[in-house]
C-alpha cells in the first residue's frame, strides 16, 4: 500500500498546511500536481522585430536610462534596453515597483536579459514591453522555458513555488506497475514531475504531458475494469406487475416518445425475465431521461420492491423526489427524500419506513447510500450523473442489495462508445434519448448590451414568459474577480431596472438556506417572480419549462460542457429558448462553439480539440469528467491502453499500484 503523503511528513507547519488546505491542496501529491497553467519560451534570445508583436520573447541588450516618475501618486519605473549591432530600443516599464530601482540602477551599461510579451507601436516605430516577467543579468540560466502559475488569493507565488519545489523533492507516487513503465519505456514519476514545472525544452514537456496523460487513461480503465469485476452476479428480481406503471403513464401530460418506450420495454423485458438490467440511458438535457426513471421505478414498486434514485445535488433530487411524489400520492405508494441536513426525528421516521419496507421509492442525494439507510429489499438503484461522472457513491449503492440489482446510470455527458464499452460490462445496454418532438432550438448569442437585453427580457416576460440569470460569483469580489458579477449586485441592478414595469426579481445561491432555497424555487416556479438570478446551482436538472430565457454573465468564466447544461435550462416546453453569453469577449472560440451548435456530443468533441492537453492535466478538478475529456482527445492511445489492462486481468495482475 502507497499512500498519499501528508503535508506534515514534509515539514511543513500547521498554519501552512491550513493555508494550502483552503486552496485544496491536502497532500504532498496534490501540490506535486499544480502543474504551470501555461509555459513561455523563453529559451532562445530574440531580436527586436515588429513582427513579434504580441508575442513572449527574450531579449538581450544594455541597459540605459533607468529613471522613475510618480503620477497619481503612483510609481513608473522606466529604462531602455539597447539592441547590440542594430541600436534599436526596448522601453521597459514596470509600474509600482519601489525596490527594483535600487536593484536596477547599478546595472546600467550592462547586458541584462528582458523576457516578457513584446508590444510594437507603429506610430513612433518604437518597441515596449511592460512589467517583464524575467529581467536579470543572469543571462544564460534564465535562458529557459518559463512556467506560469495560477495565482491565489492570500498566497504569494514565490511562497508556493516554495512550497512546490519542496514536495518535488520527496518520492513521487506512480500508480503504473512497474513492468508496465518498463515495457512502455515511460520516464519515471519523479523525472516526469520535474520537468512539468521545470521543462528544459518544449519536447522534454511533451514527454511529460505523455507520460500523465498515459497515467489517466491507465488508471481511470483499470479502476472502470476493477469495479466491473466486483459487480455481483446475483439472482435477480422478477418484477411482475404493470398496474402502477400504467397509472403513471395515464397521468403524464405527454407521450411518450420512442426512445423512451424502446428504453423501457427493453429493460422491463430483461426483468421479466429475471435477467439483471445493467443500463446507460443517455440523452442530452431535455430528452426525458426522469421519465425513463420514474417508469422503471413504479414498474418495481408495482412487483413490491424498493427503488432509490441518487442526485448529484439537493435541488435536483428534491425536485426528482416533488415530481414523483406527486405521482406516487395518486397511485397510493410512499416515497421519501433523503438529505444531510435532516432532522433527526424526521430522518428515523424515514429509516424506518424504508428498513420495514412501507416506503418504496426513495430519492435523495449520496445520503441515499449512507450507512445509516437499511433497505429492507432494494431490487433497483438509478444515478442521476446529470454531466457529473462519479464512478464511486453509486457502487456502495449497488452493495446495498444483497440479490444483485437492476442498475440504471443517466448521463447528459455523451460518453464515447469506447467508455461505454468499459463502463459497463458488456451486458450494458446503452439507451440514447432523442429529444421530445416540437422543441425548437435555442439560440445562443454573444451579447453585452445591458440595455437590449433587458428590453428582450421585457418583452417575454410580456408574453409571460420567465428568466434565468447566471452570475459567477455569490457577492461582490475583490481583486482579480472585481470585474465579475455577483448574484448580489445583478439582483440589485435587475431589481432596479424592473421596478417601474411590475416584473419581480428573486436570487437564490449555494449560500442560501435549504428552506428558503426551497421557498424561492417554488415561487419561480408558480410563477409568482419572474426573473431568477442565481450563481450555478440551477446548472443541474431545475425544470421549469415555462422559462424561455438564460442570462449567462461573465460567459467566458464558465467551461463549454457547464453552458451547455446552463444552456439546457430553457426551451424545455412549447417555447423557444433563448440562451444569452454576456460577455466582453465576442471572439472567444468556446463561446462561439456554444453559438455554432446544440448538439452535446458534437460539443464536447470540438472543446477537446480546442482545449489542449495541458489545459485539461492542469485544471484542478478531479474525476471521471477529465478522464474523459481525455479520451474523447486521444481515443486510440485509450484503446491500446486498454489492450495493456485487459491482458493484465488475464493473467490475474495487479492493475493499479496502491
Ligand atoms: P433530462 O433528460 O434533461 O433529465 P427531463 O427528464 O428533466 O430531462 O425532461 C425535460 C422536460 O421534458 C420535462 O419538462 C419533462 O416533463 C418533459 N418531457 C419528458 N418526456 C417528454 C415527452 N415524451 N414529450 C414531451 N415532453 C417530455
Ligand atoms: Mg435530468
Amino acid at each position: 500500500m502507497f499512500a498519499n503523503m501528508q503535508l506534515s511528513e514534509v515539514g511543513f507547519t500547521e498554519k501552512e498546511i491550513n493555508k494550502l488546505n483552503k486552496k485544496g491542496f491536502y497532500t504532498v501529491e496534490d501540490v506535486q500536481a499544480f502543474f504551470p497553467r501555461k509555459y513561455y519560451d523563453f529559451t532562445k534570445i530574440r531580436s527586436l522585430q515588429k513582427q513579434l508583436n504580441g508575442s513572449n520573447i527574450a531579449f538581450v541588450g544594455t541597459l540605459t536610462e533607468v529613471s522613475s516618475k510618480k503620477t497619481n501618486n503612483i510609481l513608473m519605473l522606466k529604462a531602455k534596453v539597447i539592441e547590440e549591432g542594430t541600436g534599436r530600443k526596448l522601453h521597459v516599464m514596470w509600474i509600482g515597483s519601489y525596490y527594483l530601482r535600487k536593484i536596477i540602477e547599478p546595472w546600467q551599461g550592462e547586458d541584462v536579459l528582458v523576457c516578457g510579451q513584446l508590444s510594437y507601436e507603429d506610430t513612433y516605430h518604437s518597441f515596449h514591453m511592460n512589467n517583464p516577467v524575467v529581467f536579470t543579468k543572469k543571462i544564460e540560466e534564465n535562458l529557459k522555458i518559463f512556467p506560469v502559475y495560477t495565482k491565489f488569493d492570500g498566497i504569494s507565488e514565490e511562497w508556493m513555488q516554495d512550497a512546490v519545489e519542496k514536495c518535488l523533492k520527496q518520492e513521487c507516487r506512480d500508480m503504473i506497475p512497474e513492468d508496465v513503465v518498463k515495457k512502455r519505456h515511460l520516464p519515471s514519476m519523479k523525472e516526469t514531475l520535474f520537468s512539468m514545472h521545470h521543462p528544459a525544452s518544449i519536447n522534454e514537456l511533451k514527454v511529460a504531458y505523455s507520460r500523465l496523460i498515459f497515467n489517466s487513461l491507465y488508471c481511470f480503465d483499470a479502476a472502470l475494469e476493477m469495479e466491473n469485476n466486483k459487480l455481483s452476479k446475483g439472482s435477480m428480481y422478477n418484477a411482475k406487475s404493470l398496474s402502477y406503471v400504467q397509472k403513471y403513464i395515464e397521468q403524464l401530460p405527454f407521450s411518450l416518445t420512442d426512445s423512451q418506450k424502446k428504453a423501457y420495454n427493453t429493460m422491463k423485458d430483461l426483468a421479466f425475465d429475471g435477467r439483471r438490467i445493467n443500463a446507460l440511458v443517455q440523452g442530452d438535457v431535455g430528452s426525458g431521461k426522469t421519465a425513463v426513471a420514474f417508469l422503471m421505478m413504479f414498474l418495481m414498486a408495482g412487483a413490491g420492491y424498493q427503488s432509490a434514485l441518487m442526485a448529484p445535488t439537493e435541488i435536483l433530487a428534491r425536485q426528482h423526489y416533488e415530481e414523483l411524489n406527486r405521482y406516487a400520492d395518486i397511485i397510493g405508494i410512499k416515497s421519501c427524500f433523503l438529505n444531510g441536513k435532516m432532522k433527526k426525528k424526521e430522518k428515523d421516521e424515514i429509516l424506518k419506513g424504508i428498513k420495514d419496507g412501507s416506503i418504496q421509492l426513495i430519492v435523495g442525494t449520496t445520503s441515499v447510500v449512507s450507512k445509516d439507510v437499511e433497505y429492507k429489499d432494494l431490487s433497483l438503484a438509478i444515478v442521476d450523473e446529470e454531466h457529473r461522472f462519479g464512478v464511486g457513491a453509486e457502487n456502495t449503492l449497488f452493495s446495498k442489495s444483497e440479490k444483485g440489482m437492476h442498475k440504471i446510470v443517466m448521463s447528459a455527458t455523451p460518453i464515447p462508445r469506447t467508455i461505454t464499452d468499459v463502463l459497463f460490462d458488456s451486458s450494458t445496454l446503452v439507451f440514447d434519448l432523442e429529444r421530445p418532438a416540437g422543441r425548437q432550438e435555442v439560440q445562443t448569442c454573444i451579447f453585452n448590451n445591458d440595455e437590449k437585453i433587458y428590453a428582450f427580457l421585457e418583452k417575454q416576460i410580456k408574453e409571460g414568459r420567465q428568466a434565468f440569470v447566471v452570475c459567477p460569483l455569490i457577492e461582490d469580489g475583490t481583486g482579480k474577480s472585481k470585474n465579475k458579477l455577483s448574484v448580489e449586485r445583478v439582483t440589485d441592478d435587475y431589481i432596479k431596472r424592473f421596478e417601474m414595469s411590475g416584473i419581480k426579481v428573486s436570487s437564490v445561491t449555494g449560500k442560501t438556506k435549504t428552506d428558503d432555497a426551497k421557498a424561492i424555487l417554488d415561487d419561480f416556479k408558480i410563477g409568482n417572480t419572474d426573473i431568477l438570478v442565481s450563481t450555478t446551482v440551477i446548472e443541474v436538472g431545475v425544470n421549469n419549462p415555462n422559462v424561455s430565457t438564460i442570462i449567462i454573465n461573465n460567459a467566458e468564466m464558465f467551461g463549454v460542457a457547464q453552458l451547455h447544461q446552463l444552456r439546457g435550462r430553457v426551451g424545455r416546453g412549447q417555447y423557444k429558448g433563448y440562451c444569452i453569453l454576456k460577455s466582453a469577449e465576442r471572439d472567444n472560440k468556446r463561446l462561439q462553439l456554444l453559438c455554432s451548435t446544440t448538439d452535446g456530443f458534437e460539443l464536447a468533441k470540438k472543446d477537446a480539440e480546442l482545449r489542449g492537453p495541458g489545459d485539461i492535466l492542469g485544471e484542478r478538478q478531479s474525476g471521471a469528467n477529465k478522464d474523459i475529456e481525455l479520451v474523447l482527445k486521444f481515443p486510440d492511445w485509450f484503446k491500446e491502453i486498454r489492450k495493456e489492462v485487459k491482458e493484465r486481468i488475464i493473467n490475474g495482475k495487479t492493475l493499479i499500484c496502491e
